[in-house]
């Protein structure tokens, strides 16, 4: 259920500041008090936390965290939005605003990503993360984007995100949430999802390029079994026939589809061509 009192919070800023609201810039206001103490809780929140938001919107969930952590961070593109926010915080000295597009903006420092995300962005965003120095994230994402993250081999969902994102971190759907906890409500359900980036990797990827070209080639044809789209991505890295059987010859797995083998097992097919092929 909404909370009537956020919903009309959010509805007399926005009239206030003379905000249109921007589909394209996927905005979607929280105004369900439960879900954003519950945001909160999950975030696990703790007084020396530096925190970086992405898409501040009218500031409902940067002002929460401000009042739990050490400092804010909070990137917003959208500069009429960003004008009014600024003057809102004037004076908040734990809250920093960053004026840009966060897929392109350097990410300050900091030890938590929380963001009630644009879908449009949800995917770059994401590996942005699990390549930067921050150990989780607390994202409100599209439901469907969320069960392909968190999904397991062999299922529906289960895909080249998956793959990629296992790799470097966990994931978990803590909940879903309903389109009527955002004004306006987006026309899916989404769902809050925790992904805390593993120490060490969770297989051994002797070449990363190489894995993420051959997870590509073979979920784009993730029903055919893995011989077919294999043997064209050998024979695209101009592999000698001999080199590509030998290649074959030592994968188990040819007559899979993709959406059958693990994580692990795509990683050991990337780690058998990269120690057959020459150099
Ligand atoms: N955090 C607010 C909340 O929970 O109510 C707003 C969330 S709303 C779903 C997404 C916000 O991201 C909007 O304010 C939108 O303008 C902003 N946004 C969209 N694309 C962006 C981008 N590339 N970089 C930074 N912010 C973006």
């Amino acid at each position: 259920m909404p909370t009537e009192g956020l919903l009309k919070q959010t509805q007399s800023w926005l009239r206030t500041h003379g905000i249109t609201i921007s589909k394209t810039l996927g905005q979607h206001f929280l105004i369900n008090e439960q879900v954003l103490a519950r945001t909160l809780d999950y975030a696990d929140l703790n007084p020396t936390d530096t925190i970086l938001e992405i898409g501040a919107g009218i500031g409902t969930l940067t002002r929460a965290l401000a009042n739990h952590v050490r400092h804010v961070y909070a990137i917003e593109k959208d500069s009429v939005l960003f004008d009014a926010l600024q003057k809102e915080f004037e004076g908040i000295t734990n809250i920093t605003l960053i004026r840009g597009d966060a897929v392109k903006v350097e990410w300050p420092a900091t030890n938590k990503l929380v963001a009630n995300l644009p879908f449009g962005i949800s995917s770059p965003v994401l590996f942005k993360f699990l390549s930067s120095e921050i150990q989780t994230a607390l994202l409100m994402l599209q439901r469907e984007f969320a069960e392909r993250l968190t999904a397991s081999a062999g299922s529906k969902t289960y895909g080249r995100l998956t793959v990629m994102a296992t790799y470097t971190a966990t994931s978990e759907i803590l909940e879903y949430v309903a389109p009527n906890c955002f004004h306006p409500p987006p026309e899916v359900t989404s769902a809050l999802v925790r992904i805390r980036r593993c120490v060490e990797p969770a297989f051994t990827v002797m070449d990363y390029s190489l894995f993420t070209r051959l997870v590509v080639v073979l979920f784009n044809q993730r029903r055919k079994k893995i011989r077919t789209p294999l043997t064209a991505l050998l024979r695209e890295m101009e592999l000698k026939p001999n080199t590509i059987e030998e290649i074959k010859c030592q994968i188990p797995w040819l007559d899979h589809r993709a959406e059958e083998l693990n994580p692990e097992e795509l990683a050991e097919i990337a780690n058998i061509i990269y120690q057959v092929k020459p150099d």
